[in-house]
């Protein structure tokens, strides 16, 4: 068993390519995981385009990692072969830039990203520095866990640290793959939550997920309906479309934030008074560290949230991928690289 499955790409904007390789073997400060599942996210779009600076090729994405630790390297203390683990966005640090030395890794100056810096969960078996690993609770299964690494962490830890209270009113723009998270999360930190999206067929699903209400963007005005609501606390915007973030900012409520997770291409617009007279404010969040990651996974567990998930195997990553840029995806892609 020294080779292996994975799926890479060999140049920018090349199709994604099933090759064997050798297994690799982890050098100091770094284990070797048997993936047994990898969230498809849309940010493999930087590793499929090359549109992340500095990126190498041939490079194997997938940065919503979860398996068993199979081989550990030299100088990792803590971690023994058997363990179920994780690997998210937050695929290590230097530990001596600026950031690092606050304690703030996931700003790190050159923070790695499975998949990015280095290859990722597209395959059988992957590496990673130790700092990168979260635990994974038994009451999880490994496909389900494994968006909770990327569009989990993102969500959960933005709501966690917006500043929004217990009984507060949030609202999640948007139900895709961050969304249909984000709402769950919300509802179970206890926020009034409140669920909008495009069109009035998503209105049930959100209210399963948790939404106390749920607003049709397509029906009424956004900004409109939460002002009738006291206005929203916190906005987190989900959708990767600015315009959808930019008509929401007046539906804020005194001290108001909107809290942006989707990556828009395009500028937000907003009114400066609409920001001066009610001291809103509009700020992003980047996923989190493996030990959030980690919290992550336990706050869902204890709280039974699950993301909705479509399972592929390792030869049809293609497939998956396509399937995850469609939108159509119900809501996220996971390849079971070992099955
Ligand atoms: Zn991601
Ligand atoms: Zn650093």
């Amino acid at each position: 068993m020294s080779r292996m499955k994975a799926v890479q790409v060999d140049k920018p904007n090349s199709p994604l390519q099933l090759v064997e390789r050798e297994i690799p073997a982890p050098g100091p400060r770094q284990v070797r995981i048997k993936v047994e599942a990898c969230g498809v996210c849309h940010s493999d779009m930087f590793t499929v385009t090359g549109a992340y600076p500095g990126l190498q090729y041939p490079r194997v994405p997938g940065h919503e990692v979860i398996g068993t630790l199979d081989a550990v390297g030299a100088d990792v203390p803590e971690w023994k072969t058997g363990a179920r683990v994780g690997v998210g966005w937050h695929g290590g640090h230097c530990g001596h830039c600026p950031s690092c030395r606050r304690g703030d890794f996931i700003t790190c100056a050159t923070g790695q990203i499975p998949g990015i810096s280095y290859d990722g969960g597209y395959a059988q078996y992957m590496l990673a520095p130790f700092e990168a690993l979260a635990s994974v609770p038994q009451e999880i299964s490994s496909a389900d866990a494994a968006p909770l690494l990327c569009a989990g962490i993102t969500t959960f830890n933005a709501l966690r640290h917006s500043g929004a209270q217990a009984g507060d009113t949030v609202a999640v723009l948007g139900i895709g793959g961050l969304g249909h998270l984000g709402v769950q999360f919300a509802a179970k930190m206890g926020f009034h939550t409140v669920a909008i999206a495009r069109g009035a067929d998503k209105g049930p699903l959100a209210k399963k997920l948790g939404a106390h209400e749920y607003v049709d963007s397509t029906a009424v005005n956004v900004a409109e309906r939460l002002t009738e609501l006291g206005g929203a606390r916190v906005i987190l915007a989900t959708v990767t479309d600015a315009k959808s973030m930019s008509a929401v900012v007046n539906g804020l409520s005194v001290d108001g934030k909107l809290l942006v997770v989707g990556a828009a291409a395009e500028p937000i617009e907003v009114s400066p008074l609409s920001l001066i007279l009610a001291r809103r404010s509009i700020s992003g969040w980047p996923s989190g560290t493996s030990s959030d990651s980690q919290d992550t996974l336990r706050f869902s567990v204890l709280s039974q949230i699950r993301p909705m998930i479509e399972t592929f195997p390792l030869d049809q990553a293609p497939q998956a991928y396509a399937r995850m840029m469609s939108g159509k995806a119900r809501f996220r892609v996971v390849i079971t690289p070992n099955t």
